[in-house]
């Protein structure tokens, strides 16, 4: 199977181009601070995140975004977190082995449990078929145009 080839540049714009139409304030990390620290701060629209550079600082941001304006964000922690990360995975222009590694990681420090990894599952699901309807929507406007 192969993937869409996604540039880096697509991955930044794509960044802006959602917090620019969500009203949502962006300051980046400096990339020589060692220790990345993603933030997000849903009371006054803001996150906290390093330039997006690779796919891993990608869905990172997505994730951050996530807390902002994914659903589920006023559960438990463990709610927010995976709901977030479900937002990421739906909203992700690729979703690659690393970005899945990096969840898991992720999840794995909040000592997820097994309702969240169902929920991961579960909506997997859901990615498969948004996909399909973002290619049928992008095929349509090219018929139209
Ligand atoms: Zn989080």
């Amino acid at each position: 199977m192969t993937r869409p080839l996604v540039k880096r540049i697509d991955m930044a714009l794509h960044i802006q181009e959602l917090c620019a139409v969500n009203n949502i304030t962006v300051k980046y990390q400096s990339l020589h601070d060692e220790t990345p620290r993603y933030v997000a701060y849903p009371s006054t629209r803001c996150i906290t995140i390093r330039p997006t550079k690779n796919t891993g600082y990608y869905v990172s941001a997505l994730h951050e975004i996530g807390h902002i304006i994914g659903t589920n964000q006023r559960g438990s922690v463990l709610t927010r977190e995976i709901w977030a990360w479900v937002y990421a995975r739906q909203n992700a222009l690729v979703w690659t082995e690393t970005a899945e590694r990096i969840m898991q990681r992720a999840m794995g420090s909040y000592r997820w449990t097994q309702t969240e990894k169902q929920i991961w599952t579960e909506q997997s699901v859901t990615v498969e078929q948004k996909r399909l309807s973002i290619c049928n929507y992008g095929w349509t406007q090219r018929e139209i145009a």
